[in-house]
């Protein structure tokens, strides 16, 4: 196995903006334990290799991204393990050249492509002036580059019990913090009636980037850039912000690898954006009782936990939940999502946001989107795909938030 794991060993140029010209992700399918036992060697030790979708479990799809120069030993790998392998994309510098429109289709904030922290902050303030009676700023500190980590809380009724929305803390994923703002626009202008009463009932955190600095980065830098900033003295930057909280810590898929791109920190909060996260929600923990995170790429909807199997106390409730919440938000478009607990949706993981709010607290609904798409794009999803992918993921919300409203114990 180890023969495998040499042959990748290899330094990687830096420039001053990556480029990805003819890099390919190319998704492979272990058919037996075998062939996954490398594919798990190989990403503890992926030396240029970058993994998008983990190996996990036989049959399951695994997606990596290669190197040209690269491209000749994973060929080899690929043939003499026998694996199961396909392009699936096969120049990654052409989906990022071209996933944002050339000229942006409106001025306005308006869904047509992908904003920079700046706009998107820019957008939060125009709400707060809008809405003044219903949009407060609220601000969880700064990240570890001196970034701000802002958000708003909107609340029409004194009383209400409170619902969070995360996005954002993987880099990357645009698509979250896009897809956040979309249904925070929504509890604001929507004339739907079922919305609307929906806006009314509950209040709303809305954290549309909780990474900042990895999201600032993956604009000007770096845009396949997943984790936060920070430099321990490590040769790698930053840590995975969704591996650091406090709850069964570096129990299961997560690394003790400071250049893995699923490295947990040096200790559970070691990353200031995820402890100011938790600071905030413990503040706050008599006031909520639904947690919305938003990831891509996979169409999966997940619910607690990812350190083990065992049920969650309402596991049916929450299966079944899930389920006609990804029934709706197929409709629009026929989007496919499987729904299940982290550990057998996705795989196992631990100190993810999620699972400590559901450990730490016990809050009944607790619920992470990956959302587009299967692979086609990964996190390349092309901005003219976000309205259709908010607005279906917005009746998703709808279903688990009509749920959360009538089977919460009114107060
Ligand atoms: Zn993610």
């Amino acid at each position: 196995m180890l023969k495998f794991v040499c042959l990748l060993v290899l330094s990687t140029a830096f420039a001053d903006r990556a480029t990805y010209s003819n890099y390919q992700v190319r998704r492979v399918f272990p058919e037996n334990q075998e062939q996954l036992e490398v594919l798990s060697e190989l990403e503890k030790n992926p030396n240029g290799l970058s993994f998008w979708l983990r190996p996990f479990r036989v049959q399951k799809a695994v997606d990596i991204m290669v190197p040209p120069h690269m491209l000749p030993q994973f060929n080899e790998i690929v043939a003499s393990l026998n694996l199961k392998s396909e392009v699936y994309i096969s120049n990654v510098q052409h989906l990022i050249d071209t996933e944002r429109p050339k000229v942006r289709p409106r001025a306005d904030f308006g869904w047509t492509d992908y904003y920079t922290l700046e706009e998107i902050y820019a957008w939060l303030d125009s709400l707060v002036e809008e809405y003044p009676n219903a949009v407060t700023p609220v601000s969880l500190g700064r990240s570890y580059e001196g970034r701000e980590i802002r958000g708003v809380k909107v609340s029409f009724r004194k009383g209400n019990r409170a619902v969070i929305l995360e996005g954002g803390i993987h880099a990357r994923e645009w698509i979250a913090p896009a897809t956040v703002t979309y249904i925070l626009n929504k509890l604001l202008t929507s004339q739907d009636p079922v919305i609307a009463d929906l806006a009314q009932s509950f209040d709303y955190y809305v954290f549309p980037s909780v990474n900042p600095d990895g999201y600032v980065y993956s604009h000007t830098t770096d845009r396949m850039w997943r984790k936060t900033r920070s430099q321990g003295g490590n040769r790698c930057y930053g840590a995975d912000a969704n591996r650091n909280f406090d709850f069964h810590w570096m129990e299961a898929g997560a690394s003790s690898s400071a250049c893995s791109e699923t490295y947990a920190g040096s200790s559970p909060f070691s990353e200031v954006e995820a402890r100011l996260l938790s600071n905030f929600l413990t503040s706050i923990s008599d006031e909520f009782d639904v947690y919305l995170a938003f990831h891509s790429y996979s169409q999966l909807l997940m619910f607690p936990y990812g350190h083990n199997s065992d049920p969650v106390s309402n596991y049916d409730e929450l299966l079944s939940l899930g389920r006609r919440a990804a029934a709706a938000l197929a409709q629009n478009n026929g989007t496919e999502y499987d729904v299940g607990n982290i550990h057998d949706t996705i795989y196992p993981t631990s100190g993810v946001s999620m699972d400590w709010v559901r450990g730490v607290f016990d809050k009944p609904y607790t619920f992470t989107w990956e959302l587009r798409d299967k692979g086609t794009y990964g996190f390349l999803l092309p901005a003219s795909q976000i309205i259709d992918t908010a607005e279906e993921t917005l009746n998703s919300v709808v279903v688990i938030l009509q749920h959360a409203k009538e089977n919460l114990p009114r107060k």
